[in-house]
């Protein structure tokens, strides 16, 4: 048996050779006649000239074996919606939807935007743009008008897919309004949308732009539509990261690679066999719900839960029923989400026969000891913390107990996964960092393994300067977060070098607050800050400075105003982006050159010590800022 020391090694040191056998997890229609193409660094080319279909490989090529086995398990606790589609009828509802795309007009590398709630129609939608070779860009649904209708301008989709509504936690969340009002706003409205009818909110219909979902499947009922056979790099979709520097990265994904890093770690790091049953409690307008919801399952022949719903109703025991009703094997969910199901009875962890489920994987924020214990202990599994990112589109660093069962540490998220050379770098001088717990960014040397980015949508250079970095001979990608190495090789995410804050495991970027709050006619300038939150990890803060301040003279007219600054928020970024409080200052802190202190006032806004304060311009900034947190 070989050791993951050994696995990870030859992964580095071989990669043609390495991936090549992964490659062999998926069908080809041609084969590739070369694994890497490297020789435009930091672009890399994976399975060159090799052609391939997401969806043939995540639906068509089970039908032979598994066509009447379950493929995507749907359970809606918001509208008590409970449905089982097989491999042969998810070929057919995919079939359909790709009738009515391409009976619209979207062709091969046409963009299709989805925004859609967790309902079926949304993977349907996803599958069947891969079918055609259309290139999705789905929309988290709690996003609202403003950042919407960014994403529409930068993906120029010629088809939106959406829906009437949404539903949390009993509440209807009308998408239509948010959506028209997108379309009004952008430079490039799309030509159709396809309306998917819940029956949950009114959804008035523009003529001749809009078309209702089911009248169009009962026209396509019988439709077969053929794969399209992509080159392995052309894209599948774009996904958009959070936007901490103003303008979302447009994340472009491509197609062999992305299939072969999908299908390798759902056996290597989450241990999923076919006919068994994954679940992930994530959103499909996250990576995480496009890797381990919709492709990584599927491709592999296991069958994917698609839940809509809170983590709390009908009780905190739903996600655990969940589990014994379907025979979960692998389990995929977030440090926030166990946090709120700490508050809930811990009798409810004990409930249910959980037998089937062997591992639950923990990602997308740091997992501090005391939640993983909790969870650990309360459902007597072991717990895999896995640090990703949206650009990454698989683990960058997990325990691949698929090789070998190493043990976890709290507090890390493990190793580097197969095909990452992730080093830590000095972020001042620009060296190499070996020495064992000394702090660094965490950087991966290129090429980055198949599956991660191809590029910024649309612009090639924002790729390479936002992301890499030349060190002679060279090319090293940074993923902006702090970390150290232990003498394991185990490694410790410290934070991230840039400001975005995990609102309830949403991320969002304190930039996108800010210009929102700034878009109010009596907003000089303003800052937003993350601050710890018992429940929800972090929360926004805002500290503004108004052009008329004679409007906040009263304890009375300040809460009146920043109500009214809240609003602006939830009606351009939507209430998960509204600031917890906002406070108004006469003066923010800044560097001389002009930076804002964001750092000093987080530390204020949490109690710590606000740090070197060598170049700040205007001392007595801070001292407002303590003034007014303690209010
Ligand atoms: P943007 O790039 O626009 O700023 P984002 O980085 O918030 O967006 P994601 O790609 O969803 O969006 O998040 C990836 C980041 O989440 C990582 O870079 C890291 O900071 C954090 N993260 C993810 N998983 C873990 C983990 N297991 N432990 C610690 N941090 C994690
Ligand atoms: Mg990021």
């Amino acid at each position: 048996m070989t050791t993951y020391k050994e696995f990870h090694g030859r992964s580095i040191s071989d990669p043609q050779g390495f991936w090549a056998e992964q490659a062999a997890l998926i069908d080809w229609k041609q084969p590739f006649n070369k694994v890497l193409d490297y020789s435009r660094p930091p672009f890399a080319k994976w399975f060159v000239g090799g052609t391939t279909n997401l969806c043939h490989n995540a639906v068509d090529r089970h039908l032979a074996t598994r066509r009447d086995q379950a493929a995507l398990i749907y359970v809606s606790t918001e509208t008590g919606e409970e449905k089982t589609y097989t491999f042969g009828q998810l070929h057919r509802e995919v079939n359909r939807m790709a009738g009515i795309l391409k009976g619209l007009g979207v062709g091969r590398g046409d963009r299709v935007l989805i925004y859609m709630p967790m309902v079926p129609e949304a993977a349907f939608a996803m599958l069947a743009c891969a079918r055609i070779g259309a290139i999705h860009s789905v929309v988290f649904g709690g996003f609202a008008s403003v950042s919407l209708a960014t994403r529409i301008d930068d993906a120029t989709p010629k088809v939106i897919v959406s829906a009437d509504a949404g539903s949390r936690a009993g509440k209807a969340v009308p998408y239509k309004h948010l959506l028209d009002e997108a379309i009004a706003l952008s430079k490039s409205p799309p030509k159709h949308v396809v309306m998917v009818s819940r029956g949950l909110a009114p959804a008035a219909m523009v003529a001749g732009r809009d078309v209702d979902y089911a009248k169009l499947r009962a026209e396509h009922m019988n439709d077969e539509v053929p794969c399209e056979w992509l080159e392995s790099s052309e894209p599948s979709y774009i996904l958009y990261t959070s936007g901490t520097t103003g303008k979302p990265k447009g994340v472009q994904r491509d197609t062999g690679g992305y299939a072969v890093a999908l299908a390798a770690s759902m056996g290597l790091i989450f241990c999923g066999k076919p006919g068994e049953t994954y679940f992930s409690t994530s959103d499909i307008g996250w990576v995480v719900g496009h890797s381990y919801i919709v492709y990584g399952p599927l491709l592999v022949g296991m069958a994917t839960i698609m839940y809509e719903g809170t983590p709390i109703r009908p009780d905190g025991g739903i996600w655990w029923s969940i589990v014994e009703k379907y025979k979960v094997t692998s389990m995929f969910s977030s440090p926030t989400a166990i946090r709120v199901l700490k508050k809930q009875d811990p009798a409810l962890l004990k409930k249910y026969d959980l037998s089937s489920l062997r591992l639950l994987f923990l990602a997308g924020e740091p997992l501090d000891e005391p939640t993983g214990r909790w969870i650990a202990d309360g459902i007597g599994k072991p717990v895999i913390d896995n640090y990703w990112q949206t650009e990454t589109g698989w683990p960058i660093l997990a325990i691949p107990r698929g090789v070998e069962a190493l043990p976890s540490k709290f507090g890390s998220p493990g190793l580097p996964c197969y095909g990452y050379s992730v080093k830590i770098f000095n972020e001042a001088n620009g060296e190499e960092i070996t020495k064992h717990h000394e702090k660094g960014v965490v950087a991966i040397e290129g090429p980055l393994p198949p599956g991660c980015m191809s590029t910024v949508w649309g612009d090639d250079e924002r790729f390479v300067k936002t992301y890499w970095t030349s060190v002679p001979n060279r090319q090293v990608y940074s993923t902006f977060d702090w970390g150290i190495r232990d003498e394991d090789d185990y490694f410790f995410i410290l934070g991230r070098t840039d400001d975005v804050i995990n609102v309830a495991g949403h991320r969002l970027g304190t930039r996108e607050i800010e210009e929102s709050l700034s878009s109010h006619p009596n907003v000089a300038e303003v800052a937003v800050v993350g601050v710890a939150d018992q429940l929800k990890g972090q929360v926004a803060v805002a500290f503004a400075i108004l052009k008329d301040a004679g409007k906040v003279d009263t304890l009375e007219k300040r809460l009146a105003h920043e109500g009214e600054m809240m609003k602006v928020v939830d009606g351009q970024l939507g209430a998960v982006a509204r600031p917890a409080r906002v406070h108004f200052v006469t003066s923010l802190p800044k560097t001389r050159s002009g930076k804002l202190l964001r750092r000093s006032i987080q530390a204020l806004c949490e109690g710590r010590d606000p740090g070197d304060l060598t170049t700040i311009e205007d001392p007595t900034a801070l001292e407002q800022i303590q003034a007014a947190i303690r209010g």
